[in-house]
């Protein structure tokens, strides 16, 4: 088997993995890292999760241990799709960099571009950006890419899938020919094929899994839900999630809960919190010291459950993520395999669950169809459970007779249902039914009764199917 110490990394570089605790290159590490030392360009397919940030930073970090950095004219460039994993980037080099004296910028949005402009000022060995920054910095003139001698670009795919491959070609060209490329992709899409063929030199092509194959480590299931009214679903569903968790006990130590829509993720991180579970969510609508601030707090076995939209969450690394929690199944079948893959990690055993409603049987079987395998079907842990374990079972409680329409309910509504934190009940559950409106409205009118005309609403034995006239006063008004 290859040790880092066969790969030709500076000792610094590597004292510092041995300080991380690795001890033995991954597959991608194995591949890649002889070749970027050797100065060809390198075409890595690996997906997040296979140890390919390190794949790359290492060896950049013993090319670059020779030569100064010059004001304003960065040595290196790595492109990321997002601000996270851009952070993360630049995490790992701090890291795997810690006995050298390189120093890095990490040009992403919602940071100030004045603390950006003064360390590019000085001079910076690792330029980590995001292109739609890089590109601001660049129009500003405050930069300069023609001493670029290595360029990473990771997660293409990801690129591709955020519109950013006309930046990515445009900073390509800013960048001198001469340069060194190391191209990360899950997938190989043609756009990316076609990059890679204009701007890569004869790279070494380095494959460590089909994109499309979910690593066997991860445990998946899902859960076929169909809610006991249309109406009930949004509440059913999050009484479901409690349940998958709860049934999970002190095995999920962590997990990290996909959803399809930022409004979801919130309405799921706030409902699991009025329950006691500890969450927060992340998406791209929370300001980025917000969003790095809870990742960090989840990072640091803080936060228990991380709520997250797809972009948010894209290349996130959580070494230690017991637990992938499905609660939408994502509409894009390639987002199944990177969601699940954040658990699993580095060898380590996940779990992914996901829950799959009738209206997204056919994002299903993409799925289904893409990974190449059957997702084993899980028991809804609702239909054994007490009654009394989840809202849901209130729910299905018999609901008293006469008195008790949405309207005339004098108890607390399930907490779930509760509007003031919730989300809205679909119209159809609010809207009475053209039989409820004319049962409540002549409720109504008899509640008078008792001080206004003498009769009670309430007709022995008729239950809630008092007909109407029955009710009606035969006085003059
Ligand atoms: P990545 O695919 O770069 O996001 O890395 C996934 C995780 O694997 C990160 O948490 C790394 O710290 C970890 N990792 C990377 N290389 C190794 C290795 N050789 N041995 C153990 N863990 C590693």
């Amino acid at each position: 088997m290859t040790k880092f110490s066969d790969l030709g990394l500076d000792p610094k570089v590597l004292a510092a993995v041995s300080d991380a605790g690795y001890e033995t290159p991954t597959p991608i590490q194995a591949g890649a890292i002889p070749h970027a030392l050797r100065g060809r360009d390198v075409l890595g397919i690996a997906q997040t999760g296979t140890g390919k940030t390190a794949s790359f930073t290492l060896p950049m970090i013993t090319l670059l241990a020779k030569g100064r950095a010059r004001a304003r004219m960065p040595r290196s460039l790595v492109l990321c799709p997002t601000r996270e994993l851009a952070a993360q980037v630049a995490e790992n080099f701090d890291i795997y960099a810690k006995n050298t004296k390189l120093t890095k910028a990490l040009l992403i949005g919602g940071v100030s571009f004045k603390e950006q402009d003064a360390l590019i000022d000085r001079g910076v060995d690792v330029l980590i950006a995001t292109p739609g920054r890089l590109l601001d910095h660049f129009e500003r003139g405050k930069l300069l890419l023609t001493g670029v001698q290595i360029m990473v670009v990771d997660e293409a795919d990801r690129m591709l899938d955020m519109g950013f491959i006309p930046d990515i070609e445009r900073i390509f060209q800013m960048t001198p020919f001469t340069r060194q490329t190391l191209f990360f992709s899950a997938t190989m899409a043609p756009e990316i094929e076609r990059i890679t063929n204009t701007f890569l030199s004869n790279p070494e092509k380095i494959e460590v899994a089909r994109a499309a194959t979910t690593g066997e480590n991860i445990e998946q299931g899902v859960v076929m839900f169909k809610a006991s009214r249309k109406d009930k679903q949004a509440s059913e569903k999050r009484a479901l999630l409690r349940a998958l968790i709860d049934g999970e006990g002190e095995a999920c130590t962590n997990a990290i809960i996909f959803c399809n829509r930022k409004t979801e993720v919130d309405i799921v991180a706030k409902s699991l919190n009025k329950y006691g579970y500890d969450a927060a969510p992340i998406h791209g609508d929370l300001d980025q010291s917000q969003r790095m601030r809870t990742l960090d707090a989840f990072r640091e076995g803080k936060l228990r459950f991380l709520c997250a939209s797809d972009v948010a969450a894209r290349g996130l690394d959580v070494p230690a993520v017991s637990h992938v929690f499905n609660y939408d199944v994502p509409s894009h079948a390639e987002d199944y395999v990177h969601r699940i893959g954040r658990t699993g990690r580095a060898g380590r055993k996940g779990k992914a669950m996901m829950i799959c409603v009738p209206h997204d049987e056919k994002n299903f079987a993409d799925i289904e169809n893409l990974v190449k395998k059957e997702i084993p079907r899980l028991e809804n842990p609702l239909k054994t459970a007490a009654p009394k374990a989840t809202d849901t079972a209130k729910d299905e409680q018999p609901k008293p007779k006469a008195k008790s329409s949405s309207r005339s309910r004098s108890k607390p509504a399930p907490k779930d249902e509760q509007p003031q934190v919730e989300a809205p009940q679909p119209v159809a559950a609010t809207a009475p039914s053209a039989s409820e409106s004319t049962k409540s409205s002549s409720r109504s009118k008899s509640s008078r009764g008792r001080s206004g005309r003498g009769r009670d609403d309430q007709v022995v034995g008729m239950g809630d199917h008092v007909p109407a006239f029955i009710l009606r006063s035969f006085k003059p008004a």
